[in-house]
């Protein structure tokens, strides 16, 4: 951006919504893209050039319609949280943070929320739970994370097991906008959400967004100890698959991945098994007998009604076990995979003859497409690329699905659809291929022409 561009964008927003000290606009132009040592690499020197911070439909048009005009790219940020740089700026330009644009606008009486792109997941939750919903499901980053980059980029989470994924018919309605001469205003609905779901706001800006809730529960918080990870397994999987039990979280690791629990040592024993529950609490009992009976020991429970009151399990779940365990041993890495429901256990044998502690099991049960069945995020000893890639083929190779967090582009990361719905709509809301540039491989600027960011 040149200086002139530089003074026009300032002059074209209200006071203090532009960013420009460098060492800002370089926090607001990453993520947890280091979980990767391959993206902490490649993306690690990429920035944007100017920050803003919009707080009105208005000036975010005002963004995109000055944006056009001069050929720069826009990446859209939440809160950057996202763990593998989507909201990282490869080339450069206007970093759009979301940030402030964040009221929850309606709790309807039907269990709607309907809310800005910056509303925080835990603002939400709170304010559902006043009017007696909840969140369906919520990332472990429920406190930080944007409802806009939930959307955008992440995939599931908490109450993913009895509501399924993000994909799974959570969205009634997303409104973006285009990146257009004039910004259009896009209401999509019924499949066409695809067009903007995990897009990494390559296909338009997020606006606003309608979606369901749940009704509420009080929850109950229950950490099991097993001798073994099979026995572990099989508890964790009996409960996940049992409907009568009404559940909002069943996460289970293999030890070592406890010993980097560490505020939680005081009552993780060194060697065993641990499973996490959120159960509904007048089922806690119930649930801490059938552990017992299947030789468990009940290691921790606590009430949990909000996020915020006393230790939650759930803040050393999904991608936040990943967390804990970069902390205790930086090494670490991850991968993001799905195992046959079927033939789960069978692939994880596999997976430990071939590669042994290199690596470590976090399950994390969802259900997904009305099926329950065990995710995993393993925690992997990083030794080489040319070995990670090894694992992820193995994987490919007994049929585990991986969606490749180690990669920066949509098309490489596991969650492209084969009707290419994403393509079609960059082609239509983003011709030129200004909103985050090089994050879409397959797509060419409609006119090649145009000038396009370096
Ligand atoms: C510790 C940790 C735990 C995590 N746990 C989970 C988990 O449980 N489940 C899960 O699914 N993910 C998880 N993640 C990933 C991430 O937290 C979630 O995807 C989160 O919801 C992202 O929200 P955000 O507001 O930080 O989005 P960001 O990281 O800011 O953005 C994510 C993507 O969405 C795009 N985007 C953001 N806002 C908009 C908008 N308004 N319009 C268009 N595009 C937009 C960005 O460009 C980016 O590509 C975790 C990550 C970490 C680091």
């Amino acid at each position: 951006m040149t200086a002139g561009m530089f003074a026009e964008l300032i002059a074209a927003l209200p006071e203090g919504r532009v960013v420009t000290n460098s060492a800002e606009v370089d926090r607001l132009s990453k993520d947890f893209f280091w979980y990767s040592p391959i993206l902490e690499r490649q993306l690690r020197d990429k920035v944007g050039e100017v920050a803003v911070q919009p707080k009105s439909l208005d000036e975010v048009k005002t963004v995109l319609r000055f944006a056009f005009g001069n050929g720069v790219p826009v990446t859209v940020r939440g809160a950057g949280t996202g763990n593998y740089g989507q909201c990282i700026p490869i080339h450069g330009g206007i970093l759009l943070d979301m940030g402030g644009f964040d009221k929850v606008l309606e709790i309807r009486p039907d269990g709607t929320a309907v809310c800005e792109p910056g509303a925080r997941m835990g603002m939400i939750e709170t304010t559902a739970r006043k009017a007696g919903w909840e969140l369906r499901c919520y990332p472990s980053t429920v406190q930080k994370a944007s409802i806009g980059g939930f959307l955008c980029g992440g995939s599931g989470g908490i109450g993913s097991i009895t509501h399924g994924l993000i994909r799974d018919g959570l969205v009634i309605s997303i409104t973006i906008l285009t990146m257009e001469p004039e910004p259009r205003e896009i209401h999509l609905t019924g499949p066409d959400i695809f067009k903007a779901l995990h897009a990494w706001g390559t296909t338009g800006v997020l606006v606003r967004v309608e979606f369901h809730l749940a009704p509420k529960f009080n929850w109950a918080q229950l950490a099991v100890s097993f001798d073994t990870f099979d026995k572990c397994f099989s508890f964790t999987e009996a409960v996940a698959q049992n409907e009568s039990f009404r559940k909002r979280l069943v996460t289970c690791f293999e030890w070592p991945i406890p010993q980097w629990f560490t505020p939680l040592l005081k009552w993780i024993e060194p060697g065993k098994a641990l499973v996490f529950f959120e159960i509904v609490d007048d089922q806690l009992e119930r649930l801490s007998r059938a552990a017992e009976s299947a030789g468990g020991k009940v290691a921790y429970s606590a009430p949990y009604s909000e996020p915020r009151r006393g230790a939650l399990l759930s803040d050393y779940t999904w991608n936040h076990t990943t967390l804990w365990a970069l902390k205790g041993d930086p090494t670490l890495t991850y991968l993001q995979c799905g195992f046959d429901p079927k033939r789960a256990r069978e692939q994880m044998h596999q997976l430990k003859e071939k590669f042994g502690d290199e690596i470590l099991y976090h399950i994390e049960f969802a259900k997904s497409a009305g099926v329950i069945g065990p995710g995993s995020i393993p925690i992997i000893r990083f030794t080489t690329e040319e070995r990670l890639q090894e694992i992820i083929d193995y994987c490919g190779q007994i049929g585990v699905g991986v969606a490749n967090p180690h990669i920066n582009h949509l098309e490489g990361s596991g969650r492209w659809r084969s009707d290419d719905a994403k393509l079609v709509a960059k082609t239509a809301y983003d011709p030129r291929g200004l909103l985050n540039p090089g994050k879409m491989i397959g797509f060419k600027p409609v006119s090649e022409s145009e000038p396009q960011p370096a």
